[in-house]
């Protein structure tokens, strides 16, 4: 099913660089308006609030993807500050707790600008093996990665991060409304890189992902802005098309 977002672009470009000077030049070339921009642990990192100010100031919205993990207050601590800095969207580990995310999300609430506030599930790059050692023994990474979200939504977080083949089953079980962000998306014809299970822009919209994480088709793309262009022009034709049961 194709989920309702709000208005504005639905690819979140991740910045996966390691200084300011090369986010900046990057950004430059794409137009704006046609997507937003994702700041992760490297690039934060190294650049730091100033470079989240300045993609903001040139008009891109920013997903600060930082997955806070820690004890309630030092988490709604950060959720705020994050707020005050005038993110978009924020992310927390949903095996954060309960009290965890219910506290990240009454510091958002509280704040003058809301970001939208999304959970991490289970880290695609664990397998049943991987949450077997951790003392997660017993029900499969997307069991636990349902039951993890369902968690979120019930305190009162904004969406999820899940893998494009999660999204089926995380619209079934989570409902229409509920934000599913989602990496490991190729363009048709793209490699893969180190993705293993990736899906094409249109079939993961057709699935239910309400927003795409996407950075090497872009980031590496010769001519990044057109590379930009034609998903969104994917996105819109699906969109059109509406879902093929
Ligand atoms: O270059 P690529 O499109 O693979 O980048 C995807 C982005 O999404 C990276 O920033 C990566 O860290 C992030 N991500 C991911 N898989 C997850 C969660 C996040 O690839 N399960």
């Amino acid at each position: 099913m194709i989920s309702g977002t709000g208005a504005g672009p639905v690819v979140v470009v991740a910045l996966d660089f390691d200084s300011a000077a090369e986010a900046l030049a990057f950004v430059a070339r794409l137009p704006r308006g046609a997507c937003r921009l994702k700041v992760g642990k490297e690039l934060f990192v190294s650049a730091g609030p100033p470079l989240v100010e300045s993609l903001q100031r040139e008009g891109f919205e920013v997903f600060l993807d930082l997955k806070f993990h820690d004890i309630p207050n030092t988490v709604a601590q950060a959720c705020a500050v994050a707020a005050k800095l005038g993110v978009w969207m924020v992310n927390v580990h949903a095996s954060g707790g309960a009290r965890m995310m219910e506290a990240a999300r009454d510091a958002i609430q509280r704040a003058r600008h809301r970001p939208l506030l999304i959970g991490v599930t289970v880290l695609t790059s664990l397998g049943a093996d991987d949450l077997a050692q951790i003392g997660l023994a017993g029900p499969t990474p997307a069991d636990a990665a349902v039951r993890l979200a369902s968690l979120a939504r019930n305190c009162g977080l904004d969406g999820v991060v899940c893998s494009a083949r999660e999204v089926v089953l995380m619209r079934e079980r989570l409902g229409p409304e509920f934000l599913l962000v989602t990496p490991g998306i190729r363009p048709a014809g793209s490699g893969t890189d180190d993705q293993v299970r990736v899906a094409t822009p249109g079939s993961a919209i057709r699935d239910g992902a309400s927003y795409l994480v996407i950075g090497r088709p872009i980031t590496r793309a010769a001519d990044p802005a057109s590379a930009l262009e034609s998903i969104n022009a994917e996105i819109s034709r699906m969109r059109q098309e509406g879902p093929s049961e």
